[in-house]
C-alpha cells in the first residue's frame, strides 16, 4: 500500500468514528481471521441492573442486599453499581478486598462477607444453587452473597445486549471472520449472550490475568487475531492481539493498549474498520 492510500484510509476512518493510531495499523488487518469479542461493555451495554433477589430461609432481601452493597460500595465493577443502586443506607465495611475477576470480600457488622462468583463459596444449599441456575439460564449473572461460612442469597444481575451487536457479528462473518466471545462471566450466561448475537465459540470463566493467554493460544494455533474490548481487564489481551480495537466508551487503559478506537462504542464500527482497512489495501495494489 502506498503511504498516500493509507493516509486516505486513515482519514476516512476518522470520519466514521474509527480512530487509527498510525497508517501502518491498516496493514495488520490483512490476514486477520479471528475476532475475539469481550462480552461485558463490548457486546453488551455493561449497564447492569438488579433483576431478582433470592434468599435462604430466615434471611430478608433487605439484609442480603445491604450486606452486598456494603462491599460493592468500594468496587467499580458494573455489577457493583447495580447492587448499590438498590440500597439506600449502605453499612460500613472494613478489611475490604477486591478479588479480581471473582468478586469482593470484607467485614460488615463483625461478619466476613463474600460477594461474587459461585466458586468463592464452598457451602451453598440446593435451593440457592437452583436460583443460580435459573438466573444463568436467563443470561443473567448470578452473584452469591455469603456470610457465616455459607451462601445466604443469590442476586440476579441483568445486562443488555447492545441493539447493534447481532448485526455487527453478521458483518464480521460476511468478511469471512470467525467471532469468539471471551468473558470472565460464567459459561451459561456467556452462551446465552452468544446465542443472542449469533456467536458460536465461547470462552468463559477466564480470569482477567488469563485473557491474554487465550489470545496467545489462538495465535499459536496459527490464527491472526483481532480483539475488541473495553475494560482494564482486556488491556493485556488487546496489546497482544495482532489488531486491538478499543471501545471509545471504555477505559483509558484499553484505549492505550489498542491500535484502533471505536469512538461510538458500537460494535458495528469493528466490522466497518476491518472492511475499510481491506478496501484501502485492495484499492492500491
Ligand atoms: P467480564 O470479563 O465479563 O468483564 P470480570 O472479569 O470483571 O467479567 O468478572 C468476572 C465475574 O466475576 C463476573 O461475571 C462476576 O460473576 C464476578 N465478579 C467480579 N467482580 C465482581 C464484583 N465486584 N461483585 C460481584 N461479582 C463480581
Ligand atoms: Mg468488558
Amino acid at each position: 500500500a502506498t503511504p498516500t492510500a493509507l493516509l486516505v484510509g486513515t482519514g476516512r476512518g476518522a470520519q466514521m468514528g474509527i480512530l487509527i493510531k498510525g497508517p501502518e495499523v491498516l496493514e495488520s488487518t490483512r490476514r486477520v481471521d479471528t475476532v475475539v469479542l469481550d462480552k461485558t461493555g463490548t457486546v453488551t451495554t455493561g449497564r447492569m441492573s438488579l433483576a431478582h433477589v433470592h434468599t435462604s430461609d430466615g434471611v430478608s432481601e433487605e439484609d442480603a442486599l445491604r450486606m452486598a452493597a456494603a462491599l460493592e460500595h468500594a468496587s467499580e465493577h458494573p455489577i457493583a453499581k447495580a447492587i448499590t443502586a438498590a440500597v439506600a443506607d449502605v453499612p460500613a465495611v472494613t478489611d475490604f478486598k477486591n478479588l479480581e475477576g471473582l468478586g469482593v470480600q470484607g467485614v460488615v457488622g463483625g461478619k466476613l462477607v463474600v460477594v461474587g462468583r459461585a466458586g468463592l463459596v464452598d457451602t451453598i444449599s440446593d435451593d440457592l444453587l437452583n436460583a443460580k441456575e435459573v438466573a444463568e439460564r436467563k443470561g443473567h449473572t448470578a452473584v452469591l452473597v455469603a456470610w457465616d461460612g455459607r451462601a445466604q442469597a443469590v442476586l440476579s444481575v441483568a445486562d443488555t445486549v447492545k441493539p447493534t451487536s447481532a448485526e455487527a457479528v453478521r458483518g464480521l462473518r460476511a468478511l469471512g471472520l470467525n467471532p469468539v466471545l471471551l468473558t470472565g462471566d460464567n459459561e451459561a450466561t456467556a452462551r446465552n449472550v452468544a446465542a443472542e448475537v449469533g456467536i458460536g465459540t465461547v470462552i468463559a470463566e477466564v480470569l482477567p490475568k488469563d485473557k491474554v493467554d487465550v489470545v496467545r493460544r489462538l495465535q499459536a494455533e496459527g490464527h491472526v487475531v483481532a480483539m475488541v474490548g473495553d475494560g482494564v481487564n482486556d488491556a493485556a489481551a488487546l496489546a497482544q492481539s495482532d489488531l486491538g480495537l478499543a471501545m471509545g466508551t471504555g477505559t483509558d487503559v484499553a484505549i492505550e493498549a489498542s491500535d484502533l478506537t471505536l469512538v461510538r462504542g458500537d460494535l458495528r464500527s469493528a466490522t466497518d474498520a476491518i472492511r475499510l482497512a481491506r478496501r484501502t489495501l485492495g484499492t492500491i495494489k
